[in-house]
């Protein structure tokens, strides 16, 4: 059920309906809009009857939300959220979010030269992972805190914005700690303990697909994290499994306007872990600029023949720099600035 409160509804009567919702044991979720507040409820035990809501003063209608997933649904929000920070950048407005970096951050040099250099090309968000969902249980798993403090080192050098990857509960509230965006990779993202930390974390949360995941899948996913507060959520498309075994993943650009259609939450395309070759990525992340996406998410690193991870899809400086190039020309073509 979602509460639609009048244009110019008062504080006193939103908070008459939050009250209303909190009393009978269910939970109410405040979504300001452009023109008005929506409230949505969840944690009902059955269908609502919205007559007692539309009947409160400030009250415009009081709506069923048909998806199964509400809070993330577009019927909730009619705007694209937007995702704001203290030093300007945004995600899921004009501004094309760049996200860029290496897969693993294997030392300081490597991260400060890497961030340096995106950042120049136009990034204004550095990843890279310090803890590492590797398949290989013998592969490099990452330089855990020690690399956290290289990212939030580099932060202060560059004024980037970290988004690193938080792997499990128990290192949530170290990431927290150090990273501005909480990365949930794509091996968890039906982790529903792993969700629910995040929905109770304060910093926004950017979940990937997870590798066989449907679209509504990965949206319920999406409403475990927002139903428990957590409303900085957003969506990367990394790619996912088919029967094609010339690239590593197929990059399901259908989701760019199947997810702008189904929810307001900010779309990041990840070309990267999608193809997996170098000399494929900068095509993909041009074809998702202008499918529309509010955001890429591109590997980087100095030297890639070196990397400890994903070396054979991450793209050079000057590549990279290449990239931004042409993303610069092609997103005025959808309305956005990079
Ligand atoms: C990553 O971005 O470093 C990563 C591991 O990606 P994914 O979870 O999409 O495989
Ligand atoms: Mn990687």
């Amino acid at each position: 059920m979602l509460v639609l409160m009048k244009q110019g509804a008062t504080r006193a009567q939103i908070d008459a309906v939050l009250g209303k919702i909190n009393e009978l044991g269910m939970t109410p979720h405040e979504i300001p809009g452009a023109t008005r507040t929506a409230i949505g409820i969840t944690g009902n035990k059955s269908a609502l009857e919205p007559g007692p809501f539309q009947m409160m003063d400030g009250v415009a209608d009081a709506v069923p939300v048909s998806k199964p997933y509400k809070l993330v649904s577009r019927e909730v929000h009619a705007e694209t959220s937007v995702i704001t920070f203290p030093n300007g950048a945004s995600i899921g407005g004009e501004q094309l979010a760049v996200f860029a970096g290496p897969c693993a951050v294997e030392s300081r040099d490597q991260v400060l030269r890497t961030a340096e250099v995106v950042a120049k090309s136009g990034a204004r968000f550095l990843r890279g992972g310090a803890f590492k969902p590797r398949t290989s249980p013998y592969a490099f798993q990452g330089l855990k805190e020690d690399g956290l403090k290289i990212l939030a080192e580099a932060r202060q050098q560059t004024g980037l914005l970290v988004c690193t990857e938080v792997k499990d509960t128990e290192t949530m509230p170290l990431v927290e700690e150090y990273s501005d965006i909480l990365q949930i990779g794509a091996r968890n993202m039906q982790n529903f303990s792993l969700l629910e930390a995040a929905g109770k974390a304060k910093k926004p949360v950017m979940l990937k697909r997870g590798l066989s995941a449907t679209i509504q899948e990965w949206l319920l996913a999406a409403e475990y994290i927002m139903s428990q507060g957590n409303y900085r959520v957003m969506l990367c498309e990394r790619g996912i499994r088919t029967f094609e075994t010339a690239t590593r993943n197929t990059l399901d650009l259908n989701a760019v306007p199947v997810l702008r259609h189904l929810t307001h939450l900010p779309v990041v395309v990840d070309p990267s872990h999608a193809v997996g070759i170098v000399w494929a990525v900068p095509s993909m992340a041009r074809a998702a600029v202008a499918a529309g996406a509010d955001g890429l998410m591109v590997e980087v690193h100095p030297d890639p023949s070196k990397a400890l991870s994903d070396g054979p899809q991450s793209l050079t400086f000057d590549a990279f720099a290449k990239l931004m190039v042409d993303v610069k020309k092609i997103a005025p073509i959808v309305g956005k600035t990079a």
